[in-house]
């Protein structure tokens, strides 16, 4: 029997529909004493079923009879608060009438202070405008019950370190804490102490927790970068996160490699949210093969089989390498990490190698690129969403009606408030494009555009 018997049969449920047959590491050590009520510490790599771990705990003890806010998750990043949001919501399908609501920074804040008359069960967010919620009295904390910081060491990167102690200090002192993260910097103890009480430590950062990567190198000047990249990514026709350590590197690499027939895009902090999302969501639907990204953005990143990882520049810092490799090797898959090392950088690289206890695979570049391998998919915008009910089966019963399209030919549909996404097959998409462009999704016309 694992931990998970014990849960709710509601919760039970999402874990069958999800498709988790046992317990993570993480989610075997730490759901017993979060269960329990104990506040708890866990050392998990990303990847690791972190979120399932503090999320089923939270459901479990949730009363969705109480209109109030009864859990508050802080997260580094809007992307990642997004995904922690998607994550739980999956998790309380079955349990009724669950609210679920993520407040970030980026966007205007009138809208996210009306919605809060109607206060969500579970909020999920970003140090800072969470802060700024409290502050404005908008949001209500005297009924939280637990406060999870998820990726706090990523969090204390970012400069969050004062929101968050802001915060704890607003929130009641009977409540249940955890706190979840990749690794251990020196200033998270100062927050750990003023969050948690007496908390229960848990470590999965062990041999046998440790995702199954495969960390390759290459020594490639400076200047042939690039070139080396492009040459990898079709012998290996792969779809991959670049990661640059610059947001203008970020730009001139993806510019370069869509020179070289690549789909590849940009992700970084300078991006409009709208566009960050978009292009995530590409992506995800494999409209996109390349996605060239910077740290922060990329934080929180969870692509189903995404293969691999490249640093096109050795990170600055090895616990960064951690982070980066990390969205490869999910949940027990394989990933591969490539790492492109110029003279100058190899001192950083061996230290990554050392501190990690790394089993480097030096390897030679690959033959020029030739072949660009093309995206299955293209992306279609619909703008239309869950505000106005739009669901993933009116998309499919518009296309695969009317229009005509098989039905294989479709791919992942992403639903948003107020838009849409839907990938479909690079043979198909002109068709789709005009089905959808001339006739009618749920009764109505709509707006319809490529998504770039
Ligand atoms: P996380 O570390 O929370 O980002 O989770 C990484 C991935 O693992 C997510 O895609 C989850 O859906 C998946 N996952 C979480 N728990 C399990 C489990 N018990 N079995 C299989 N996959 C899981």
């Amino acid at each position: 029997m694992t931990i998970f018997a014990t849960l709710k049969p509601a919760l039970q449920q999402a874990i069958e529909v999800a498709g988790y047959g046992e317990p993570t590491p993480v989610q075997q050590q730490a759901l017993p004493d979060i269960l329990a009520g104990h506040d708890v510490i866990a050392l998990a790599p990303t990847g690791s079923g972190k979120t399932a771990a503090f999320g089923l705990g939270v459901l479990q003890r949730l009363d969705a009879e109480r209109i109030a806010t009864q859990a508050l998750v802080l997260c580094p990043t809007r992307e990642l608060a997004d995904q922690v949001a998607k994550a739980l919501r999956k998790l309380a399908t079955f349990v009724p009438n669950v609210k679920i609501s993520v407040y970030t920074g980026g966007v205007a804040i009138g809208p996210q202070q009306e919605s809060l008359s109607h206060p969500a069960h579970i909020v999920v967010g970003t140090p800072g405008r969470i802060q700024e919620l409290i502050d404005l009295g908008a949001l209500k904390l005297d009924a939280v019950a637990a406060l999870v910081l998820d990726e706090a060491d990523r969090m204390l990167d970012m400069g969050f370190a004062e929101a968050i102690l802001a915060v704890i200090a607003r929130l009641p002192k009977g409540r249940q804490s955890l706190l979840f993260s990749a690794t251990w910097p020196e200033d998270i103890t100062a927050i750990a102490a003023s969050a948690l009480r007496e908390p229960r430590r848990i470590d999965c950062r062990g041999e046998d927790a440790r995702p199954l990567i495969e960390h390759q190198f290459i020594e490639v000047s400076e200047a042939q970068k690039v070139s080396a990249l492009a040459g990898w990514l079709c012998e290996h026709s792969s779809n991959a996160v670049v990661f640059c350590n610059t947001r203008r590197r970020v730009d001139e690499v993806a510019g370069e490699l869509r020179k070289l027939g690549f789909s590849a895009a940009p992700l970084h902090g300078d991006m409009e949210q709208r566009d960050r999302d978009e292009t995530l969501v590409r992506f995800g639907q494999r409209s996109l093969t390349v996605l060239v990204a910077s740290d922060v953005a990329a934080r929180g990143l969870d692509v189903k089989e995404l293969p691999c990882v490249i640093n096109l520049d050795v990170p600055s810092d090895a616990d960064i390498y951690l982070h980066r490799v990390g969205r490869t090797a999910r949940a027990g898959e394989t990933g591969l990490a490539l790492t492109l090392v110029p003279p100058s950088d190899a001192p950083r690289a061996l230290a990554i190698i050392e501190r990690h206890q790394i089993k480097p695979r030096w390897i030679k570049p690959s033959r020029p690129a030739a072949n660009v391998p093309r995206a299955p998919m293209r992306s279609l915008r619909i703008d239309a969403g869950r505000t106005e009910k739009l669901r993933p089966g009116d998309i499919l019963g518009a296309l695969t009606g009317e229009a005509g399209l098989p039905a294989a030919s479709i791919g992942k549909i992403d639903v948003f408030a107020t838009r849409c996404y839907v990938a479909i097959e690079q043979s198909q998409a002109d068709k789709a494009f005009n089905a959808l462009q001339s006739g009618k999704i749920k009764g109505r016309k709509r707006r319809v555009a490529w998504a770039v």
